[in-house]
C-alpha cells in the first residue's frame, strides 16, 4: 500500500513515512493510493471479534510496511479494557431504528482518545523504520481536548517527549485542569498569553527553525506532530465505522443483510467525518453522511452551494471543539471527488490561502450532495435538543453530540429519510457539564466545577467517568505560563537542550 499527496499524485511513501512525516513535503496531506474492499461476508467475520480485532485486522491493510506483530501490538497496546471502559465504542440503541456510537469511554473522555491511544504506538514504530531511534519530539497547540488526549496518549511512551502549549484564556477549566494535572515523566504543559491562533502560530514557527532543529538533531532528537491531518490519526477512525455497523447488525434490533445506514458526525476539522466516508469506499454500505456544524457552519454552506467560505464571524458556541473555520481535512475529501487531481486540489487550497474562500465545478458539488448532507444547529438548538432527549429518551448527551442529534432532526423533517441512522457521539456529558447542567435544568448555576458535575449526576443519575472523578483532589504539577516569543526558550529548556 503506497501513499500520495494531496498536492502531488506523483510522490509515492509508505505508510510509515507519511505517519512520521505528518505532512507532504510540498504542504499536501498523505492519502492512500488505494482503498482494499471488505466484501459482506467479510463484514460477517469482523461482527464475531472484539473491537481490537477489528482495529488490528482492517489496519492491517493500510499499514503494509509494518509487521503483522507490529500492527497487533500497536492495537493491544491501545485499546485496553483498563484505558476504555465498558470497551472502546459501544453503540447505544436510542430508539427503534436510531442509534448511538459512543466515543468517548477512553482516558480523557473525548473521541481523540480513539486516535489518540494508538498513535504513539505508531509513531514509535513509525519514527525507529524512518530516522534510526531519534527521540521524537511531539508538539502540540490546542485549544483544549487534543492537548489533553496527546499527553494521555504519549505519556510514558520510551524514544518520545511531548509538549503542549494551550491560551492560557482560551480553554475550560475542566480542560485547564486535566493538562495541568497530567502524569507522565516526559511530559511538559505550558500557558502561553495570548490566543489559540498565537500557540498555533508559534508552535508552527518553531517546527520550522532550522537552527532549533539543528540543536535537537545534535542531541538526537526530531519533532513530529500529532495533530489531526497525520494519518495516524485519521486510519484509527475508520474501524469504528464498521465496528458500529457490525454491533447493529449484531444488535438484533434490525434485519442488517448488508441494509444501508446513516451516520451523523459532529464536525470540526472533517476528520471523523472524512474517516467515514473512507470506510464507504472500503465497501462499508452507507446511504447519507450527515455532516453536522455548529454556528461555524461554513461546512453546511460549502455542502449545499460549494462555494467554502471563511470570510466569515468567527462564534465562541458551547461546542467548542467545533469552533473551526478551516476544515483542513476537507482537502482529502476533494482529491478523492476530483480523481486523485493534484493541480485542481492544489489552486483552491491556494484560493483558500490567498483570499480565504475557493467554489469547486459543478462535477464535484453534484458528488457531494449526493454523498453528504449539510445543516447546523445554534446553542439554543443543541440545549433544547439535550433536554429534550433526556426527557424522552432517558439519554444524556454532551453538547457536540447535541448539535449532532439536533441537524438529525432536522435531517429526518426535510427528507422524510427513515433508513437507520447512527448518531456519533464525541464526548461524555461531564467534560462540558457546565452546559449541559444549564440545559437539562433550565437554568445557569453559579457553582464550582465539581459542584456541576455532583448536581449533574444527582439530576440525571448518570454515571460520572472515572477519569472526570479522580480529577477531584489530584496534584497541580504544570502550572508555568509564558510570552508568545518565549515559546522556542520554553521547549529547549524544557527539553533539557540549552
Ligand atoms: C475534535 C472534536 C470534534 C470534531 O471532530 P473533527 O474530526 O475535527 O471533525 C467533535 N466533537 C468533539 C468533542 C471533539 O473533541
Amino acid at each position: 500500500m503506497e501513499y500520495c499527496s494531496t498536492r502531488n499524485s506523483a510522490a509515492r511513501v509508505q505508510s510509515a513515512q507519511a505517519i512520521a512525516q505528518g505532512i507532504s513535503a510540498e504542504g499536501g496531506l498523505f492519502v492512500p493510493c488505494e482503498f482494499p474492499q471488505i466484501d459482506y461476508q467479510m463484514l460477517c467475520e469482523l461482527e464475531q471479534d472484539d473491537y481490537a480485532a477489528r482495529a488490528e485486522k482492517l489496519m492491517r491493510l493500510f499499514l503494509t510496511d509494518f509487521s503483522a506483530e507490529e500492527v497487533r501490538d500497536c492495537v493491544r497496546g491501545a485499546y485496553t479494557e483498563q484505558k476504555f471502559d465498558p470497551s472502546p465504542a459501544p453503540v447505544v440503541l436510542l430508539n427503534r431504528s436510531t442509534y448511538v456510537l459512543e466515543l468517548w469511554h477512553g482516558p480523557t473522555c473525548a473521541f481523540k482518545d480513539m486516535a489518540l491511544q494508538i498513535l504513539p504506538h505508531l509513531m514509535t514504530r513509525a519514527a525507529a523504520k524512518t530516522c534510526d531511534g531519534k527521540t521524537v519530539v511531539i508538539l502540540v497547540a490546542t485549544s483544549g481536548d487534543t492537548g489533553k488526549a496527546a499527553l494521555e496518549g504519549f505519556r510514558d511512551v520510551p524514544n518520545t517527549k511531548i509538549i503542549v502549549f494551550y491560551p492560557e484564556n482560551g480553554v475550560s477549566p475542566m480542560q485547564k485542569l486535566q493538562m495541568a494535572t497530567q502524569e507522565g515523566e516526559n511530559v511538559s504543559v505550558c500557558a502561553i498569553h495570548g490566543n489559540f491562533d498565537d500557540a498555533q502560530t508559534g508552535v508552527k514557527e518553531i517546527f520550522t527553525d532550522p537552527a532549533v532543529k539543528q540543536l535537537l538533531a545534535s542531541h538526537n532528537m526530531q519533532f513530529s506532530s500529532a495533530n489531526s491531518i497525520n494519518w495516524g490519526r485519521l486510519l484509527p477512525q475508520i474501524v469504528y465505522y464498521f465496528s458500529a455497523y457490525c454491533d447493529a447488525m449484531n444488535s438484533g434490533e434490525m434485519d442488517y443483510n448488508g441494509e444501508k445506514i446513516n451516520f451523523v458526525v459532529p464536525t470540526g476539522n472533517f476528520g471523523n467525518i472524512l474517516a467515514a466516508h473512507y470506510a464507504r469506499k472500503m465497501g462499508l454500505p452507507i446511504n447519507k453522511l450527515i455532516c453536522a456544524s455548529n454556528a461555524n457552519n461554513v461546512l453546511t454552506d460549502f455542502i449545499r452551494t460549494g462555494i467554502y467560505d471563511r470570510n466569515r464571524p468567527f462564534y465562541t458556541t458551547q461546542s467548542p471543539s467545533m469552533d473551526i473555520l478551516v476544515s483542513s481535512n476537507l482537502e482529502r475529501l476533494l482529491f478523492d471527488l476530483t480523481g486523485g487531481d493534484a493541480c485542481r486540489v492544489g489552486a483552491w487550497m491556494e484560493n483558500l490561502k490567498t483570499v480565504g474562500s475557493y467554489e469547486v465545478d459543478d462535477a464535484v458539488k453534484q458528488k457531494i450532495s449526493e454523498l453528504f448532507y449539510g445543516n447546523w444547529c445554534s446553542d439554543v438548538d443543541a440545549q433544547a435538543t439535550i433536554r429534550q432527549l433526556f426527557e424522552t429518551e432517558g439519554y444524556l448527551c454532551d453538547t457536540h453530540t447535541a448539535v449532532a442529534a439536533g441537524v438529525y432532526e432536522k435531517y429526518v423533517r426535510e427528507t422524510g429519510d427513515t433508513t437507520p441512522t447512527v448518531i456519533v457521539s464525541t464526548a461524555s456529558p461531564y467534560k462540558f457539564a457546565d452546559a449541559v447542567l444549564q440545559a437539562v435544568t433550565e437554568e445557569k448555576q453559579a457553582i464550582d466545577d465539581f459542584a456541576k458535575v455532583d448536581m449533574l449526576a444527582a439530576v440525571t443519575g448518570a454515571p460520572v467517568p472515572e477519569p472526570i472523578a479522580a480529577l477531584r483532589g489530584k496534584p497541580v504539577r504544570f502550572t508555568q505560563s509564558c510570552e508568545v516569543q518565549q515559546m522556542t526558550d520554553a521547549v529547549l529548556s524544557m527539553l533539557n537542550i540549552r
